[in-house]
Parts: structure tokens; sequence; C-alpha cells
């Protein structure tokens, strides 16, 4: 779980599932040996909000007003790579949302002052990634230098990284910072060979975390400036905290909402013409969706001998997202 150290902003909203993630672009110019990007994301120019594909920026806020976002997280691959795009999507955020739409940073670069002039008043937090190499000299590096300035000009600036083997070594960076974001390091698809090849391995099979990666975190962890993220936390807290958020504003009146936020309803296949079904439904417990019909679950158990045709029960992230199971009746 989460320290009871004090967070940035976006932590907070994070953690209340109200941050919309914004991946801007899957090209990186760095090679990080624990990078956890997808092989569908990895190198590839693509803009995803949320799980969402995005090909228009009006995507983007769509995404946005289906989970109710309080704020946005912009990440990649390295965004600054499309620094135009991320100024341009942080302005249409702010712009239809207002400026207390909360939007953070994640960057492998050290920005410098022409950068941070471009973000000054459309992202309110920094996250500085800086590599492992430069970790031992890090008040030497160009992250300290991008950090004094970026908070020179009134961003929130922080580091956030995933814990390695040296870590403790940015202790000398916390003067500098408003906080540093701790991540457990994560077992990957396409890290999962140099993972193994430094003799890691998952701490078990329900979960992305790498064994023993908390315990090169642990002294750090004591700074009222650290924030320790556990792989758990994301996945059962913000992920599903997330979920419920989208579930409240999308799901129809008969799709039922679980306790993890995704949604379950009936599917009929008929093998009449559908209108010959309609009749024996309730107004409000079903919608016609052309070559099928959904409807509430518990009236597919109910009264499923009354309707003709192939029935199963789907649990699925809500507004039309990933399935997660197909129940056949
Ligand atoms: S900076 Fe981030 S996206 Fe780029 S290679 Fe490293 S972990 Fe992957």
């Amino acid at each position: 779980m989460a320290t009871k150290n004090p967070r940035s902003n976006g932590c907070v909203l994070c953690r209340r599932g109200a941050k919309m993630v914004l991946f801007v672009t899957g090209r990186c110019h760095r090679a990080c040996w624990y990078c956890p990007l997808s092989r569908e994301r990895k190198g590839r120019d693509v803009v995803y909000a949320n799980e969402r594909r995005v090909a228009d920026p009006s995507d983007i806020i769509e995404e946005a007003r289906c989970m109710g976002a309080l704020g946005t997280g912009i990440t990649g691959g390295e965004p600054l790579l499309e620094l135009d795009r991320v100024v341009g999507y942080c302005t249409r955020l702010k712009d239809t949302f207002g400026s207390e739409h909360q939007i953070h940073l994640y960057t492998g670069m050290a920005p410098d002052g022409e950068t941070l002039v471009r973000l000054r008043g459309l992202v309110d937090e920094i996250r500085l990634h800086p590599p492992p190499e430069c970790w031992p000299r890090i008040l030497e590096s160009d992250y300290a230098r991008s950090a004094v300035a970026a908070r020179r000009m009134g961003f929130s600036i922080g580091i956030e990284v995933p814990a390695l083997p040296g870590i403790e070594d940015l202790a000398a960076a916390l003067p500098l910072l408003d906080f540093l974001n701790i991540n457990e390091l994560e077992w990957g698809e396409t890290c999962a060979a140099a993972m193994r090849e430094r003799g890691l391995e998952p701490e078990d099979g329900l979960h992305n975390a790498v064994k023993g990666s908390r315990r090169w975190a642990e002294r750090l962890c004591g700074d009222p400036k650290v924030h320790w993220c556990s792989s758990v936390f994301k996945d059962s807290v913000q992920l599903r905290e997330r979920l419920k958020r989208t579930a409240a504003n999308t799901a129809r009146p008969f799709d039922e909402v679980t306790d993890d936020g995704t949604v379950v309803y009936g599917v009929i296949e008929p093998k009449c013409p559908i209108d010959a079904l309609l009749p024996l439904l309730e107004e409000g417990e079903f919608e016609d969706c052309g070559d099928r019909i959904e409807v509430a679950w518990w009236v597919l158990v109910d009264r499923g001998d009354e309707l003709p045709g192939t029935k199963y029960i789907v649990e699925r992230y809500p507004n039309g997202g990933m399935i997660v199971e197909v129940t056949p009746l």
C-alpha cells in the first residue's frame, strides 16, 4: 500500500481514480532495460486516452468526460518528443475543463528553459525520470538544473522512477524537489528477458511486482517527501476507482456495476427476427443493438426459456471496454 507520506496533487487525484492517463506517443529516445511498455505501444507513434485509441483530439475530451476526470497524467514513450502535441492537448483540456484540471507530465528528458516556458500554465506538475546511470551524480546532472528552473517558474517538481538498486543516491536531490515518487519495479512482456538476465523474478504469479524491489527503496521511504507506489495499489485501487467513475457516468439502467467497477449484462442473439422478442421485454431493461439484444442479466436467468436464441452474460470494463468474462447460458 501507499505510505502515509504526503502526496503530490497528481497522486491525490490518482488515488481517487480521477486522473485520465494520456499516452502521447510510444516513441522514446532512451532504451531503459526495465521499460514497461507493451508491444502494442512501444516505439509506435500512437496516442491513447486511458485504453481508448485516439484518432482525433476530441476523443481525449470525450474520454475525460466519460470518466469524470479531474486531472490528466501525460506519459509515453517520451512525451517531450512531441512537444507541440503535448501543448495542444493540454490547452484543449484546460480550455474545456478549466485551469483547475490538474495536469502532470512524466518525462525522461530534462526540460530546458524554453520548453518550460511552453509548458507553463498548462502543466502543473513535472515528474522527471533521470536514468539510473546518472543517479550517483544527480546534483551535477541536467535533471537537477531543470528541477531548480522549473520550481522557480512555479511548477510542482518531482522525480518519479522505478525502485532499482542504487536508488538511495537520489536522496541528494530531495532538497530541490517537492516530491520523489518511487514505483515498485514491474515485470513486463517486453522487459522480461532483461529482468531474467539480471537475476530478477516476479513476486508471485498474480501480480507484476518484481521480488525485492521494495527493499531497495526502504531506507528512502522514511523521508516525508518520498511516496512509494506499489504495483498492487496501481492495479487494485487506482484502476478500480477509475473504472467505477466511468461506470457511474456511462452504465445503462440495466447494467449491473460491480464493486470492481466492471459492468455485467446479458446478451441474446435471437434465432427469430428481433422485433418478435422486443414485446416480451420491459422498457428500461434492454437495448436493441441490431443483430442482438443487450438486456439485464437477471432477465436471462429468470425468463431465458421464453427468449429463444443464443444467450450469455458479459462482464466488461465500462463504456464498451475490455471484456473480462463471457458466461454462456
Ligand atoms: S524513458 Fe520511459 S518510455 Fe523511454 S525507454 Fe525508459 S521507461 Fe521506456
